[in-house]
This record gives structure tokens, sequence and C-alpha cells, in this order.
């Protein structure tokens, strides 16, 4: 049996743990002391509550199979039916149902909704009429999207969903890597609003903000679920420091545990880390790989989680929470309403109203400098300011996440074929990881299931 180890105790890598089950002698190296990475479940006033990813998504099948496979199923669940809803113009706007990572598919159904402006709107309508040479190449989301639907729809209908899950900005991330339905489209020419409409019409899958589900009791369990049912061995509390190729072509790798330092040897390696992490090891291995893994950029954002007294709280807000484009100038990205959004939580806590708001794009760095309790106070007050005056939370807890989303800058996809390419050359190597091909949980989920393929194909 081929031994392999596995870098990197997140979703990816356990993912590629689990496709190797029974065939593989597989041990799983995790620096932190429990598995998970940015799936982490903690606790506030003595509730469970996700400090990471609060949701799969799950527009594609991987990750919700490999949760049911591994005995989740029952646990699956589906957040509130509610809008995505922006806060923008002095108010929280609800995005028109359709939408595509926020680009509307009927114009007329954002009057009105206070989004945008009456020109703006009428900028958007115009899409259809203007000409639509097929795109080649990539470019940036604003460059391509502000020439079909105008710079308003782009500042407040499109940004905000970008910072939600990418932490990133429309200038700066990729048409190709972050919104590849809207690439594809772009690419065989013509104006989006038609090509969109006939998307829908055609059943296309629903918006990613709102196709997604959660894990009763939070997203925590599923690494540790797929951890227990994987097989291998894991080994928390171990950071591999470096790799070595031994004369007889198998890896080494040196790892720094609690007691001391470990040398394993394995027939293969999968590294399952995030793009810097990856670049160190292979440093020694691929100057090419490594100068390309590190030029991928991180977003870091701190998750700020509060709970309140139901009884004691002025007011409680309703929907399940909302995204802020940064044109507004505010500092919360987003909110999400926890205990309105998933019916576990609020069922298991029905005294105490719990929330969290994110903090943090691509090039906020300073602001997240500042100590926790600025965070906090930043937080509510911007709060009370969008939902309204609710008063103090009876408890709060920071969750900082440094460096912790991959940016998929202008050209991603063929920097990271480029990185596989080089990656390949090294015999017994594989990648995988939010850097490469999507930083949600079920792209991560692919990548963990194509790593295990590449060392030991079904
Ligand atoms: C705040 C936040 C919210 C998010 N929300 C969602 C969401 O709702 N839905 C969604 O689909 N996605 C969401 N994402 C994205 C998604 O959670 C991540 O992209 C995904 O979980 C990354 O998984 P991974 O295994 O590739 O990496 P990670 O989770 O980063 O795992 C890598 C692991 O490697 C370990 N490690 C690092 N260096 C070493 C080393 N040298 N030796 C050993 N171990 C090492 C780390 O400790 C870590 O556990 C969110 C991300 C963040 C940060």
């Amino acid at each position: 049996m081929r031994s392999v180890i596995v870098v990197g105790g997140g979703i990816s890598g356990l993912a590629a743990a689990w496709q190797l089950r029974g065939r593989a002698d597989v041990t799983v190296l995790e620096s932190h002391a429990k598995v998970g990475g940015k799936l982490r479940t903690g606790t506030i006033a003595g509730i469970a509550v996700d400090e990471g990813a609060e949701s799969l998504m799950a527009l594609r099948p991987e990750a919700v199979e490999l949760a049911a496979a591994v005995g989740l199923a029952d646990a699956l669940c589906d957040p509130a039916q509610a809008p995505t809803t922006i806060w923008t113009n002095g108010g929280l706007r609800p995005l028109p149902a359709g939408h595509v990572m926020g680009v509307p598919t009927d114009p007329a159904a954002l009057t009105g909704t206070g989004l945008l402006s009456p020109a703006g709107v009428a900028r958007v309508a115009a899409e259809e009429t203007l000409e639509a040479p097929a795109l080649t190449g990539d470019c940036s989301v604003s460059a391509y999207l502000a020439s079909r639907f105008g710079q308003e729809a782009v500042d407040r209908l499109i940004e905000p969903l970008l910072g939600g899950i990418y932490a990133g900005r429309a200038d700066r991330l990729s048409l190709r890597a972050a919104m590849p339905r809207i690439a594809a489209l772009a690419e065989q020419g013509g104006p989006l609003l038609p090509a969109l409409r006939r998307m829908r019409a055609a059943g296309a899958p629903r918006s990613a903000a709102v196709a997604v589900q959660g894990v009763t009791g939070g997203t925590g369990r599923f690494p540790q679920a797929v951890a227990d049912a994987c097989g291998a061995r894991i080994l928390t509390g171990t950071t591999a420091r470096s790799l070595q190729r031994t004369p007889a072509g198998r890896w080494r790798v040196l790892a720094m545990t609690d007691d001391g330092p470990l040398t394993m040897e394995a027939d293969a390696v999968i590294l399952a880390l995030p793009a810097f992490a990856a670049a160190e090891l292979l440093r020694p291995h691929s100057p090419l790989a490594e100068a390309e893994l590190s030029g991928i950029a991180h977003a870091s954002t701190a998750v700020i989680t509060m709970a309140f007294s139901r009884a004691q709280a002025h007011f409680l807000p309703q929907g399940n929470g909302f995204l802020v484009p940064p044109v507004d100038g505010h500092t919360l990205k987003a909110a999400s309403f926890l205990s309105n959004k998933w019916s576990w939580l609020g069922a298991s806590a029905p005294d105490t109203f719990v929330l969290r708001a994110s903090i943090g794009r691509i090039g906020d760095e300073e602001l997240l400098d500042r100590p926790d309790r600025h965070l906090v106070r930043t937080a509510i007050a911007e709060l009370h300011h969008a939902v309204g005056p609710m008063g103090e939370p009876v408890a709060t807890r920071v969750t900082r996440w440094d460096r912790g989303l991959p940016q998929y800058g202008v050209g991603h996809r063929e920097r990271v074929a480029r990185i596989r390419e080089a990656a390949g050359k090294l015999p017994g190597l594989a990648l995988c990881g939010a850097a490469y091909e999507g930083v949600g949980v079920a792209a991560c989920v692919a990548t963990g299931r194509a790593a295990a393929h590449t060392i030991l194909p079904t």
C-alpha cells in the first residue's frame, strides 16, 4: 500500500484523505490543535457558532455529497428564505431575485429598490443595446462589468457580493476566476442581459449567495466527521517546516510538534495549504511554483460575533443579514443574523440573539491592526446605524483570519496552470486548497479529490 502524507488538515486536505481511504496509508499533519482550518465552530455565551465559513456552497455537489457520505446528511440544513440585502444609500435594500453574483437579470426589478439611481437603472437596462464582441482573455470584474452595466451597478450590486465571498475588490479580481459563469457568457459574445434571462428560463442555478446549506451544530462538525471517517492518522499540533526528496525518490517531511521535531517519510505528499505556506515548502524543489504561489495575494478579515439577550435588546433585526459596498464608506463588510438564518441556532438558544459582523477586504490591513475592542465598538455602532438601536451585546468574540482568503487576481487561471505544470514535474506531489480553483468549500473538496486522484488514480 502506498503511503501518503497530507500537509494541512483543512477541508481540502481531509477531502484528499477521504478519497484515498482504504487505498493508501495516509497521515494528515495539521498545525492547529483541531482539524478544520476555516471551518471552525466555537462558542459564545455557551452557544455553538461558526467562526469561519458558516455554510457550504450547494451550487455544486462536492461538499454536501462528502458531508452526507461521512454521516452528516441529516445535519444539512437550508438557511431561512430571505433576499440578499445590501446596506447602501442609507437603507437595507433587497437585491431582486435572479441576480448572478449581483449581476441583475431584470433591470426593471431594480426600480424603486433604492439600490441604484434612476440613471443607474437606465444604464443597466441599456446593456442589451450595447455592442458586445466576444471577450477574449481575462480582465478585472469591474473593467468588464462597468463597461456593460455602468460603474454604479458595479459599486452597489456586484462589489458587496465580491466583498462577501472573496473579501476582494472588483477592480482587482479576475472576471474569469471570480465570476466564471459571467465570463463564460462574455466569451460567447452578445449582451449579457438576454443571455442571463435565457439561463434563468432554462432553470439555471440560483445565485451563489443563496444556494448554500449549513450544518446543524456548526460547520466545524464537517471536517471532524471527515477526519473520523477517513481512516487516516491525524497528527494535530504538527507543523511541517520543510520538505526533502530522499535518494530513493520518496518525500521526507520535517515537522515541529509540541513534543519536539518529527521526521516522516512517504511515497507521496499532498500540500493542502494556503498558497504562501505551500510556497515555503516548495522553495527548494520548484522556484517557479514558489514564485507563482507567492504571487497570490491574500485578504485578512475579522469576524465579530455578538450575543444579545432577547429580553434586554431594544430591537432585533429581521432577515438573514446584509452585505455592504465599500463605496458608502462604512467599515463593515457584511453582517449575518445567525439566529434568524439558521433555525438550529435559533432553537438551541431561544433567549439569545446571535449575529456576526465581518470587517476587512483586501487593502484594509491597517483597519485590522486595531485592537479587538475597537473592532467590536465599530461593528456595534455601524449595526445600530444599519438596522436600528439594538443595545449592547452580552458577549462578543473576535476571530481574526490573517491572510484568510486568497485573491484571484487578473490572470489567476493562467497562474494556476503554471503552478500545476511546475508541481507536475515533482513526482509524487500534488497541491490542493482554496488558492486554486475556487474558495468555496465545495471547490476546496473538489481540489482535494483531484489531488488524491493525481497521487493514486482510481
Ligand atoms: C471568514 C471566512 C468565511 C468563509 N465563509 C465561507 C462560507 O460561508 N462558505 C464557503 O463555501 N466558504 C467560505 N469561506 C471559504 C472557505 O471556508 C475556505 O476557502 C476553505 O475552508 C479553505 O479550506 P482549505 O482546506 O483549502 O484551507 P484551510 O481551511 O486554510 O486549511 C489549511 C490548513 O493547513 C494548516 N496548515 C497551514 N500551514 C501548515 C503547515 N506548515 N503544517 C501543517 N498544517 C498547516 C492550517 O492550520 C489549516 O488548518 C470562508 C472563509 C473565511 C476566512
